[in-house]
């Protein structure tokens, strides 16, 4: 638990922490050396910022200041390699991250073959999926995260948090150029839209990782479409569809009610690709309900003339979720109707299923692990 006077350095930009210095009346460039201390070198204390003065490092531990790397509670290893981690955050509340190593098969590694390493072959590629809220607001009918609800949307450093324990936990050295990181775990990004914004660039500036080797994903808040789309330093976008019609996408994602196909997809064509950026749509497939040919179809109209491709994914099944996963033939078919049309279509693997790790499993819970 924290006490009432602990203060986190994670989630500091360089100007607060040269703040920070200079009112413990320190020189400036202080600020730098503890911005690279957390982010570059992800220290887990404030001592191991080894180029500061001792008396310094002192005084920071005295202010209360600690890094505030959130604790792995628990991992759980899928067959796949891929790891979920259950965190635990200063107050208690936890949220998981995932470790995907080979890429997550859909956002880096659209249309490779990730192939069948060995369990012991160090990873040539990862993708780590992080959390932006305690639990999340927007009740998606097919996802396990919506049981939950919202709790509280997550800092700015406990987002980067996520990432730097994880980059530790795998031993993870620079540079950075193999790990892209999808803001697709627990939560709407665009609901905590500062937090997850001022996350992105520490991670950029700080931690090293690339703004075109990041994606958010959104359920569709169409105004921080917007907003993001203005932003200096941004990763890239990701568009949750799920359906192919408003009667459809407003039964099986409520949010839908409040900003519309029409809307959505008017905000998705607005928006400000950069050279050879495309955008991602996101498509869950559920067994009898989304995924005909019919809706194929629909889905290429929607986009049409659109710089995108689609990520479809056959449902990940949880307790409590009360859809099917689409035989492999339905998924293929759909997919070969999106690329006849001229829409490149990816399926995307699910990763580490058997661990409650893939999209839309994510629960906060150490109950649901696989049998
Ligand atoms: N809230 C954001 C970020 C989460 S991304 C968003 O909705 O985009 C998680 C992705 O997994 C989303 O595209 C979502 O549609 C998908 N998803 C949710 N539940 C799923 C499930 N049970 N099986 C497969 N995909 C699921």
């Amino acid at each position: 638990m924290s006490e009432a006077n602990e203060k986190f350095l994670l989630g500091l930009t360089l100007q607060e922490l040269t703040s920070v210095a200079e009112e413990a009346g320190q020189p400036s460039y202080r600020g730098q050396q503890i911005f690279e201390g957390i982010y570059r070198r992800r220290v887990e204390n404030p001592q191991q910022i080894s180029n500061l003065p001792q008396s310094f490092r002192g005084t920071l531990l005295g202010d209360g200041f600690s890094v505030g790397l959130p604790k792995i509670e628990k991992k759980f290893s899928a067959a796949d390699g891929t790891v979920r981690y259950l965190m635990t955050l200063a107050d208690g509340k936890s949220v998981e991250t995932v470790w995907m190593p080979e890429g997550d098969g859909g956002e880096a590694g659209d249309g490779s073959e990730a192939g069948n390493e060995e369990e012991s072959r160090r990873w040539n590629r990862a993708t780590i999926c992080v959390s932006g809220q305690v639990g999340c607001a927007v009740d998606c009918q097919f996802c396990l995260t919506a049981l939950l609800g919202v709790q509280r949307n997550l800092t700015a450093g406990e987002i980067v948090g996520q990432i730097c324990a994880v980059l530790n936990d795998q031993q993870v050295t620079l540079p950075l150029d193999r790990v892209n990181v999808v803001f697709m775990g627990m939560g709407e990004p665009f609901l905590n839209y500062d937090n997850f914004m001022k996350a992105a660039r520490l991670l950029v500036e700080g931690v090293g990782i690339a703004e075109s080797r990041m994606t958010v994903s959104t359920a569709g808040i169409v105004p921080r479409i917007y907003d993001f789309g203005a932003e200096p330093v941004r990763p890239k976008l990701a568009i949750s569809l799920n359906a192919s019609n408003d009667e459809l996408r407003s039964q099986l994602m409520p949010i839908n009610r409040k900003w519309n196909l029409q809307k959505l997809l008017a905000a998705a064509r607005e928006f400000p690709l950069r050279t050879r950026e495309r955008l991602t749509f996101e498509y869950v497939l559920l067994n009898g309900i989304n995924d005909s040919a019919q809706n194929a179809r629909e889905v290429a109209e929607l986009i049409r003339g659109l710089r995108a491709k689609v990520n479809l994914i056959a449902l990940n099944p949880g307790p409590g979720i009360a859809f099917e996963t689409p035989a492999e033939e339905r998924v293929l078919q759909f997919q070969r109707i999106l690329i006849a049309a001229g829409v490149p279509a990816f399926i995307r693997r699910p990763r580490g299923r058997d661990i409650f790790a893939a999209c839309g499993q994510l629960k906060r819970t150490v109950e649901l692990q696989a049998p």
